[in-house]
């Protein structure tokens, strides 16, 4: 096993590849966890249906999947499919002819659901397809329509049911010679969906496509999917992920994107935003501050860290090792880099002072920017607000003396 980011050993798995050509996604081995997302348009609505998957490319997506419900939606697929910056997978449920369509359609990659393609011989019609074409397919269980036999069998969509359902489907390929193959084994609840998921990692090495699916609205869709796949990518399992939100498929893009960055998984594009709580403390609408300034640097690819902090008391000891901060004091904003203080500027002038110093260093680099600035008056102007507003605050930036003589005079008056 080897090292992935930079404290994680990835499980080996084998490797397949999603696409032809520079658009081609490797998944498993030692290729990068890849992002997936899916679109809502009807895929016979073409035009409708790139708009959005551009959409999901540029907010992280590196491989996007279309239903493909109806031949109207495999015929869509085949003028999609070469104008797309990304991979198309052609999601097929209960219809094998639909997989043979998509594939005549010309897309990279097919998830079959084994709980609704169940006659042996029309799977192995569409792996014979596939094996010909060179095109792989993701085994898609999940518990919500696993094959009933299975839920019979195992009392319900327990975890074995669920690697079962995924085994079964492999037994076939394997009798027509097909083993391009990744698989999921989805649930809604996530406990269940990672012991399966872990399960499935002890008796298989093909890649494993991960997600909580049906996590629902955001914010609690956001945490389910991020409890059970960062579960499981802490554990070296998975090769690829897919937020299921019920919402604009761009924040499933982003938010597969920004776990796999957050995690050291993949390289930071945009910015990894920090900001402080808040407290009694802060000097600023801290929550405001940093919103604007998320809106401000936008998709602009800077990958630094940088930090929004309510008060200069602590911002720029707490924020030290950020690339790059801004902390609030008696209407004033001090920038510092790597924790030095550099510069002091109007409350007001904070945001589009940020994104000016972000896009000096990645010009110049951050020494440049130390080198050029007047570190000494910017050093004293903060140790000049720091002090004044501890004098101001003192240690206690709750009152609680007074807080409680109030009390006191309130209860015993
Ligand atoms: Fe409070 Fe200042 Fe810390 Fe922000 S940086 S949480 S305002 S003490």
């Amino acid at each position: 096993m080897e090292l992935i980011g930079s404290r994680y050993e990835r499980r080996k798995t084998r490797q397949i590849v999603v696409g032809e050509g520079e658009r081609a996604v490797l998944v498993g081995g030692d290729a990068p966890i890849s992002v997936q997302s899916m679109t809502i348009t009807k895929t016979a609505d073409v035009e409708g249906t790139l708009q959005q998957i551009y959409a999901l490319a540029a907010a992280g997506a590196d491989i996007v999947r279309c239903t493909c419900n109806e031949e109207a939606a495999a015929e869509g697929l085949a003028a999609i499919v070469p104008r797309s910056p990304v991979p198309i997978v052609a999601d097929i449920h209960h219809q094998y002819k639909m997989a043979l369509a998509a594939l005549d359609a010309g897309v990279q990659c097919l998830r079959l659901n084994p709980g609704n393609i169940r006659r042996p011989e029309h799977i192995k019609a569409v792996a014979e397809a596939c094996k010909d074409r060179g095109v792989p397919i993701r085994i898609g269980v999940n518990a919500g329509s696993l094959d009933p036999d299975l839920y019979a069998k195992h009392g319900g969509a327990t975890p074995e049911a669920m690697v079962e359902s995924a085994q079964r489907e492999l037994a076939f390929f394997d009798e027509v010679g097909f083993e391009d193959v990744k698989i999921s084994v989805k649930a809604s609840n996530v406990p269940l969906m990672v012991e399966a998921y872990r399960m499935l990692s002890e008796v298989t090495d093909h890649p494993l496509h991960l997600g909580v699916t049906e996590a629902g609205p955001l914010p609690g869709g956001l945490v389910k999917a991020t409890a059970g796949i960062s579960t499981l990518l802490m554990e070296g399992i998975g090769d690829t992920i897919r937020y299921s939100l019920t919402a604009d498929p761009v924040e499933e893009a982003k938010a597969g994107r920004m776990l796999l960055e957050a995690l050291g998984l993949r390289e930071r594009k945009g910015i990894d935003l920090i900001a402080c709580p808040s407290c009694g403390r802060a000097e600023v609408d801290v929550i405001k501050v940093a919103n604007d300034a998320l809106a401000a640097f936008g998709d602009r690819e800077i990958p630094l860290q940088i930090a929004v902090m309510g008060c200069v008391v602590n911002g720029p000891g707490e924020a030290r090792d950020a690339d790059l901060g801004i902390a609030a004091g008696r209407q004033k904003g001090h920038l510092f880099i790597k924790g030095q203080n550099v510069a002091v500027v109007p409350e007001g002038e904070m945001v589009e002072t940020l994104v000016r110093y972000a896009e000096r260093i990645m010009e110049v680099g951050a020494d440049v920017v130390l080198a050029e600035a007047d570190l000494d008056k910017a050093k004293r102007e903060a140790d000049k607000d720091r002090a004044a507003l501890l004098a101001d605050q003192g240690a206690d930036a709750n009152n609680v003396a007074v807080k409680i003589d109030t009390i006191r005079r309130r209860v015993d008056g």
